[in-house]
């Protein structure tokens, strides 16, 4: 008997756009920047941290003008995964005292544990559609060794009153339905989102709020003049006492000390076309996103139409788009059983940019500017936060509202050869995975 290939007719094999454009209402309605305007704080960059703190800016009644260069959500923002994930990337609540101190530690992880419920209290009170869903974020242990570390971070988290525990193996596994795991790290305020809507959401609260928001505005020119902020963009100019930068690896051009101040990771995430009732029952069959811990590392959410989506990072190993395309299928394959055959809807291309720290950072430049640094391809519940701790910080002139210590910029040494390593490290792991 002859079998005959079924392809879907709609089956893409180049690059798309993020599958968050899918299931999202229209952007807000903006102009580009024209003729000359003052305000008391200008923000560049319409991403997550740009918008959250013209929104609290605008709350607060001060005066403030957001300029994007794209549209909400064009940068980083709009590329995730809409994991929102209220952890450490590198650290737990007691090994950060260790590299900040003490009090700016608990400080840190204060903030970063009530990140999660932050963000889902703001998409209530704005009334911000964007498929949220707090149905908890995962580590999952990929080792024995790792199981037991986490299983004394969940006490560290616990302690501290947040809602964190450790799910052993023969129950973890049924969670994720992949049986890589023996146990995983539990975030109960964790969970996931369309971080496209988020942002145009947030963008739409911060313009009923009072702030004058722009897109199609690239910043070509900023300067210090007389004492003010100057900023030109095509045919605009903002003339601004404070300056907030929030245009993540964007900053670089706007600032000469935020130049070789982050690195870039190169990210193809992708989403699956919507599960079957069978595939549905077994992947995440309570809902909620994972992140696991190999260097090569995996992710893996569902969203409300019940795309599986997930992603892999650039190496020098995946190339070209049916490349691309052949990595996610059998990424999903690796992991899921259920999945003998995947097949993948949306492939797009993301750039997230980060420390070397691996931490939130907030740089003061001085004459009254800050720049909220590099996302760390884990910033849409940190962002979140940060942007409306600076916004406070800039409405009462209290340092002490921000959780992050605003420090001086410093380049990252080597940074030509520095850029590279990302991808280079993420080429490394491919070959043991
Ligand atoms: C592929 C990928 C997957 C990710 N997945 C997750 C995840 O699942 N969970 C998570 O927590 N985080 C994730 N992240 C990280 C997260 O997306 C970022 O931390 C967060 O969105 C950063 O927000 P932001 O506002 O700082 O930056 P951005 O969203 O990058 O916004 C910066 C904005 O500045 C604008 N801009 C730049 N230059 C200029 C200029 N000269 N003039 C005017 N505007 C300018 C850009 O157009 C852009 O819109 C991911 C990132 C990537 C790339």
């Amino acid at each position: 008997m002859q079998h005959q290939k079924i392809s879907r007719p709609d089956r893409p094999n180049t690059l798309t756009s993020p599958v968050w454009t899918v299931n999202v209402g229209p952007a807000p309605q903006t102009d580009c920047l024209s003729g000359t305007h003052e305000v008391d704080v200008l923000v560049i960059g319409g991403g997550i941290a740009g918008t959250t703190t013209a929104l609290h800016l605008a709350e607060k009644g001060v005066s403030v003008i957001l300029v994007e260069a794209q549209q909400f959500g064009d940068g980083a923002t709009g590329q995730s995964g809409g994991i929102v994930a209220p952890d450490y990337i590198r650290h737990s609540p007691e090994t950060i005292g260790a590299v900040l101190g003490e009090p700016a530690g608990e400080r840190l992880t204060g903030m970063i544990g009530g990140s999660g419920q932050h963000l889902f209290d703001l998409i209530d009170r704005q009334g911000i559609e964007c498929d949220a869903r707090q149905d908890g974020f995962y580590t999952p242990s990929h080792t024995e060794a790792l199981a037991e570390q986490q299983r004394g971070y969940a006490a560290q988290w616990r302690s501290r009153g947040y809602n964190v525990s450790f799910v052993e193996g023969a129950e973890a596994r049924p969670l994720f339905g992949a049986n890589r795991y023996c146990g995983a790290l539990r975030f109960e305020d964790g969970g996931g989102l369309n971080p496209l809507a988020f942002v145009r959401g947030l963008a739409r609260a911060a313009q009923r709020n009072g702030a004058r928001l722009y897109t199609n505005s690239p910043v070509s020119r900023l300067e210090r003049k007389d004492g003010y902020w100057l900023c030109r963009t095509p045919i605009g100019t903002v003339r601004a006492q404070r300056l907030v930068l929030a245009a993540n690896g964007g900053n670089a051009a706007l600032h000469p000390a935020m130049q070789r101040t982050s690195l870039p990771l190169h990210v193809f995430q992708f989403a699956s076309f919507p599960l079957d009732p069978a595939q549905r029952k077994v992947i995440l069959p309570d809902g909620g996103g994972f992140t696991d811990k190999l260097p090569y590392l995996f992710t893996a959410r569902l969203d409300g139409l019940g795309h599986l989506i997930s992603a892999f990072p650039m190496s020098f190993m995946v190339n070209g788009d049916k490349g691309y395309y052949r990595e996610a299928r059998r990424r999903l394959k690796q992991h899921f059983d259920v999945m003998p055959d995947p097949q993948i809807a949306h492939l797009w291309r993301g750039l997230a940019w980060v420390n070397t720290s691996f931490l939130p950072e907030i740089y003061d430049l001085g004459d009254n500017a800050i720049a909220i640094q590099a996302c760390n391809g884990r910033g849409i519940a940190t962002n979140t936060v940060i942007g409306s701790e600076v916004a406070t910080m800039l409405a009462t002139g209290d340092r002490d509202a921000l959780s992050v210590r605003p420090r001086a910029p410093v380049p990252v040494r080597f940074h030509a050869g520095a850029a590279l390593l990302p991808r280079l490290l993420m080429s490394m792991a491919y070959l043991t995975n």
